[in-house]
């Protein structure tokens, strides 16, 4: 009996772990895309200008207005010194008023 259920719990092990490859597989590709991805995108949020979707050019070093109601100096897209939290988005561009998102955030 206990020898039948060892090979049963083997047989189940080695069927699950083609499975079990393919999902550890499936997360490295997972990071390393998302990595890859970041780097991409990181210059782009290091400039001192950002582009707005209608092409207009915002400067990144400015005074913002955190979604806490802080008003921060500084990088736009730098955490919130009163609440920790990132901008995910620039709220207005001067010349048009549309909103320009973190270039490093997906
Ligand atoms: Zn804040
Ligand atoms: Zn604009």
């Amino acid at each position: 009996m206990a020898s039948t259920l060892k090979k049963l719990s083997v047989a189940v092990f080695v069927l699950a772990l083609p499975w079990i490859v393919l999902y550890c597989l499936g997360l490295g590709l997972v990071s390393v895309w998302r990595a890859a991805a970041t780097l991409w995108r990181l210059p782009r949020a290091l400039r001192n200008t950002v582009r707005c979707p209608l092409g207009h050019p915002v400067e990144t070093a400015s005074f913002w207005r955190c979604q806490c109601g802080a008003a921060i100096a500084g990088y736009a897209f730098t955490r919130c010194p009163h609440c920790g939290e990132a901008a995910g988005r620039i709220d207005v561009c001067p010349t048009c008023g549309l909103s320009i998102r973190n270039p490093v955030l997906p």
